[in-house]
């Protein structure tokens, strides 16, 4: 009898979803066509897009690269240990705590296979690097930022690849061939693209395609994209070749805003309708494109409004591929899975937070609380928390903290309470705002 139902629960048992996380770097919550971008085309985002959720409230934990990832990679707001600000240049002992679980050590102990194609940015030491947080296989680098024709720092493994291809095509490539090699298993791809991050170069091919925009910055920026876009599109089309992307799981975000410091963009990205930039508490700062796509499983052509952020990655994908936690992983994200399939209606968070040095946030329903940096516009030092209402003004434009003083204290109370909970920065090189 036991034998009988162990066979039909095994006959029964769903295969372990493949899961791919794809990440942009620095994009513009404009610059892409499901969000009505109309200068660069993205056909494969769009695609991505049509074929699940996109939440158009989806949030980054942090308004730059490595907190947002160190987010990402623990399923927990990052300022629980530490991980609030970049790691100071290249080198170093800081990076992403040790103690903390990643999101690839956790599946590679269910037998996914794991690999690891972009940019790190969680921490250079031997200890620190991808082989040590649990990838298989890496190929990209480990700092933040990456010329994209120079192959130096260009590393598959610990060595250098020597690899002298535009990065994105490169990063395209070898995303692809991991599908290859372990399309027979279950297995965990993290894309992380340096596009759309300075430095501004793009190949001649692409720069010709968008000749047609006049604006030197703008141009070099959507072949930038483009590449992405077409990377990402090799990589759909690899699933599909291998009957496998009805099986797979795909999460695509930015890892923050686009830096239009002071009305400046520095790489031509665009924000609007929101306001603020990349480093800053502001949605331009810290909203982001957001899809998840699985076929067959969630629901294809869905834009969901309903506030959601990076660090539900985690719990999702465990959820998915049938993985527990336990209790002691402390997790703040949550398992989307029931939300994206209709079965909760509910919104998946009381609350949202953010905290970076002096600038913090809450978003609550509607409404968001926020302190932000006025250096991004022109001004100086941290604003006063000052209250918009995002259903009917999201562009953060009329403070409403003076009208609705109530509102005011009830969310300061509810960050108070959410930030008992986090630890002095490990670190705080970055903490004043620099240039870039
Ligand atoms: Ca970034």
């Amino acid at each position: 009898m036991l034998l009988v139902s162990f066979l039909i629960s095994l006959a029964g048992a769903a295969p372990k979803p493949n899961i791919v996380v794809i990440v942009g770097d620095d994009m513009g919550y404009a610059d892409v066509g499901f969000h009505g971008c109309k200068d660069i085309p993205t056909p494969h985002l769009n695609a991505l897009a049509a074929s699940g959720t996109r939440f158009s409230s989806g949030y980054v934990s942090g308004p730059y690269c490595s907190p947002t990832r160190a987010g990402l990679m623990t399923g927990r707001y990052q300022q629980r240990f530490g991980h609030e600000f970049n790691p100071s240049g290249n080198a170093g002992k800081n990076g992403l705590p040790l103690k903390e679980k990643t999101l690839p050590q956790r599946l590679k102990n269910a037998d996914y296979a794991t690999g690891m194609v972009g940019k790190w940015h969680l921490g250079n030491s031997d200890a620190m690097q991808p082989d040590q947080r649990g990838f298989g296989s890496f190929f990209g680098f480990l700092g933040g930022a990456h010329d994209y024709f120079n192959p130096a720092g260009i590393l598959r493994g610990n060595t250098q690849a020597g690899d002298r291809s535009y990065l994105t095509d490169a990063f395209g490539r070898e995303a692809v061939k991991f599908i290859d090699n372990h399309k027979k298993n279950p297995f965990f791809l993290y894309l992380a693209f340096n596009a759309v991050h300075t430095p501004l170069q793009a190949d001649e091919k692409r720069l010709q395609q968008f000749s047609g925009i006049a604006n030197k910055q703008r141009r070099t920026y959507a072949a930038m994209m483009s590449a992405m876009d077409d990377a990402i599109g090799k990589v759909l089309a690899k699933l599909k070749e291998e009957k496998i992307d009805g099986n797979t799981l795909i999460f695509f975000i930015s890892d923050n805003g686009g830096p239009t410091m002071n009305g400046v963009s520095v790489n031509g990205a665009s924000n609007l309708p929101l306001r603020g930039s990349k480093r800053t508490t502001l949605e331009g700062g810290v909203r982001v494109p957001f899809i998840v796509s699985w076929p067959g499983k969630i629901p294809a052509g869905v834009v969901d409004d309903r506030p959601v952020i990076q660090i539900d990655i985690l719990p999702t994908a465990l959820a998915a591929a049938g993985v527990g936690v336990g209790e002691k992983a402390h997790l703040d994200g949550v398992n989307l899975l029931p939300y994206l399939d209709g079965r909760n209606k509910e919104a998946p968070h009381d609350a949202l937070y953010w905290r970076f040095g002096k600038q913090n946030a809450i978003r609550q329903g509607d409404w968001k609380l926020v302190r932000y940096d006025e250096a991004a516009e022109g001004g100086k030092g941290v604003s006063p928390a000052r209250l918009y209402n995002l259903k009917n003004d999201i562009g953060e434009s009329k403070d409403l903290s003076q009208a609705q003083p109530d509102k005011v204290r009830q969310l300061q109370s509810a960050w108070d309470r959410w930030n008992a909970g986090n630890v002095t920065p490990l670190w705080s090189a970055e903490a004043k705002l620099p240039k870039n």
